[in-house]
C-alpha cells in the first residue's frame, strides 16, 4: 500500500519521464488493479482522478467503497481497461467514464444497451500475440463503424504494447496511431510503466500506469 505522499513523489517522476519524451500534456490513467481502496484513496489525494481497473467486480467494489478523504473534492473517473465480459457490463454500466477495451461487436451492442451513448475506445491487438484482448488490426475500421451504429461515441483506439525492447514495441504503437489518424480518431491510449516513452513518441494521448505510481502489485 502506498501513501498519498509516495504517490505524489512517483507521479512527479512519471511526469518527468513523460516530459522528457515530449508528453507534457499526456493524460495519466492510474491503474489501481490489484490494490485495495486505500490505494485508490491515496491516488485521489495525490490529485489523480482517472483510474483504471481490469475486472468489473473490482471496479464495482472500489467505486462503491471508496473511503471519504478530507480535502479531496474531485470524483474519480473510472476507465475499464481489462478483458471485458459481456455479462458483466450491466453491473458497472453506470460507473464507467471510458470503456477502453471494446474489441468485439457484442460488447458494443451490450454497452449501448446498458449505457446508451457511452464513450468507448476500440482496443486493437497490434502486438498480434492474442491473450491480452484487442481486435485484429484488419477489423478496426469495421468495429469502429459498428460502435457508431450502436450510438456509442468512439473517442479513439487503445492497445497493449508487444513485450520486449522499444524496437519491438514501436511498430505496434505506430500502427495504432496510423489507424486512428485514418479514422479521424483523437485519443490514443497506449503505453504502460515499461513503455511510456515509446508510446509518447508515437503519439499517445493517454498512458495507463500502475507500477510506476503504486509500486509492484501484491500477488
Ligand atoms: C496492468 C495494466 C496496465 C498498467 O501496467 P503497469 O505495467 O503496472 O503500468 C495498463 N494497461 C492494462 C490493460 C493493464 O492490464
Amino acid at each position: 500500500m502506498s501513501s498519498a505522499a509516495e504517490v505524489v513523489d512517483r507521479l512527479g517522476a512519471l511526469r518527468e519521464r513523460l516530459s522528457r519524451a515530449g508528453g507534457d500534456h499526456v493524460k495519466v490513467v492510474a491503474v489501481t488493479k490489484g490494490f485495495g481502496p486505500e490505494t485508490v484513496a491515496a491516488a485521489m489525494e495525490a490529485g489523480l482522478a482517472d483510474l483504471g481497473e481490469n475486472y468489473a467486480q473490482d471496479l464495482l467494489a472500489k467505486a462503491t467503497e471508496l473511503p471519504a478523504r478530507p480535502g479531496v473534492s474531485h470524483q474519480p473517473r473510472w476507465h475499464f481497461i481489462g478483458r471485458l465480459q459481456r455479462n458483466k457490463i450491466r453491473k458497472i454500466a453506470g460507473l464507467v467514464h471510458l470503456w477502453q477495451s471494446v474489441d468485439r461487436p457484442e460488447l458494443a451492442t451490450e454497452i449501448a444497451r446498458r449505457a446508451p451513448g457511452a464513450r468507448v475506445l476500440v482496443q486493437v491487438d497490434v502486438a498480434g500475440i492474442g491473450g491480452r484482448g484487442g481486435c485484429p488490426p484488419d477489423d478496426t475500421a469495421e468495429l469502429v463503424g459498428r460502435c457508431r451504429e450502436e450510438g456509442l461515441e468512439v473517442a479513439g483506439l487503445m492497445a497493449v504494447g508487444a513485450p520486449g525492447t522499444p524496437a519491438q514495441v514501436r511498430p505496434g504503437f505506430r500502427l495504432l496511431a496510423s489507424q486512428a489518424h485514418d479514422l479521424g480518431l483523437v485519443e490514443l491510449s497506449m503505453g504502460m510503466t515499461a513503455d511510456i516513452e515509446v508510446a509518447v513518441e508515437e503519439g499517445a494521448t493517454m498512458v495507463r500506469v500502475g507500477t510506476a505510481l503504486f509500486g509492484p502489485r501484491p500477488s
